[in-house]
Formats: C-alpha cells, structure tokens, sequence
C-alpha cells in the first residue's frame, strides 16, 4: 500500500498543484492522498476522476497530518532534493513497501524540519529544484519499475482506447458503447477531463 501525503498547500497559489499531486498519485500506482486541511477544497476534483476513470484510490483530509507522519505504522519517505539519490536508496524502499505501507511525503512551501527527521528516507530526484509533481512520478515508476503504467482501475464509468491520433472513451458500465461527446476522431472532444 503507497500512501502520498501533500504537505504545504498556499491556497490560492497551490490549487491546480495539489490536484495535479493527487491525479499523479494515483494515475501512477498509489492508493492513497492525505491533503491537509487547507487543500481540502481539492478532494472533490480528485474524487470525481476516481469516480469517473476508476480506482480503488482514497483521499482523506487529516486534522494535522504532521503528526501522522510521525505516526505512520510503515516506512515515510520524504520527497527533497536535499536528500539521498533515488536510484540509491529504491531498491531497499521497495523491498520494504512489500511487508509494510509507505508514505511519500511532497511539500509545496517551506517544509517544517519534523517532516525530514519523520522520515526513513530523505529522497533526491536529482539535487537540482523543480517540482512535486515531477519528483512523485519519477519516484513512484521508479519504485513500481513501471509496472503502474499497466494498471487496471476498478469501477470506472468510462475507459479510454489508446488511439494513434483522435480521442476514443467508451463507457466502461455497459461492455464498452462509445460516448457520443468525446469519441470524435478529430480531437476535440470534452477536453474536461485534461484539467
Ligand atoms: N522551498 C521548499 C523547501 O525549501 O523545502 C521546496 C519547494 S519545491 C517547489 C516543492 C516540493 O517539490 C518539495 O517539497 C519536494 O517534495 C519536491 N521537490 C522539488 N525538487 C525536488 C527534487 N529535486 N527531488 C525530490 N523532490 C523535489
């Protein structure tokens, strides 16, 4: 079980971020969000894709979710370019992960130090800056070595048929019927789903 927990949410400035941080999340291979209060307008939007492309993929909003990363009953690894090598340390992350839930840990601003002492493992997508949303997916295909890229999601209402060119979504309820709105071969179909 892979948890991902976004920390450091700016309302306002974060808020198509900390969607992209969950739509990765579980796009990617993990079955959990943990948002924190502040980012709890974003469930919803996480929640009506799972709704609509499947899952099984949770989201929740704890209280302070500092103080449960320090809880965690599994292995934290911390997300940080400040930490060690991921292609260093994933080989031991991912031999754990198969006994014992991982938390991944993203930030958005300035990360409290509890979230780098909390942690098994400080981890580096290389040393250099950029971003939550690129670091959680290098390490999550790291840590599946690409074998999320095959997952089958539960429960979708629609599914996509990968096209060389145009858009094809069946509706995945009834054995696969085309939906009228987004099947049309010139692409441009709903774009909603793009967000
Ligand atoms: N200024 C913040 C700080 O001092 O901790 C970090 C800001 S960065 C835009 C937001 C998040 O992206 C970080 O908290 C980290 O989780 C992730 N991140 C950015 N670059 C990274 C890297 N090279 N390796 C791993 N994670 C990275």
């Amino acid at each position: 079980r892979v948890v991902v927990c976004r920390i450091g949410h700016r309302p306002g400035r974060d808020e198509r971020t900390t969607t992209h941080v969950g739509l990765t999340a579980r796009a990617l291979g993990a079955d959990a969000l943990w948002l924190e209060p502040a980012a709890a307008g974003r469930r919803a939007t996480v929640e009506d894709i799972t709704d609509r492309f499947g899952g099984p993929f949770e989201v929740s909003v704890p209280d302070d979710p500092i103080r449960r990363i320090g809880r965690f009953d599994g292995r934290v690894v911390h997300l940080t370019m400040y930490g060690e090598p991921v292609a260093d340390v994933v080989p031991d992350i991912r031999s754990g992960q198969r006994e014992r839930p991982l938390l991944v840990v993203v930030g958005g601003g300035k990360v409290p130090r509890q979230v780098y002492d909390h942690a098994d493992h400080n981890v580096a997508v290389t040393s250099q800056p950029h971003s939550e949303i690129a670091a959680l997916a290098v390490f999550l295909d790291r840590l599946f070595e690409g074998r999320e890229l095959d997952r089958r999601f539960a429960d979708a209402d629609r599914r996509v048929i990968p096209q060389e060119a145009g858009k094809r979504v069946v509706d995945a309820t009834d054995g696969g019927s085309p939906r009228s709105a987004e099947t049309d071969a010139d692409g441009n179909g709903n774009q909603a789903e793009e967000s």
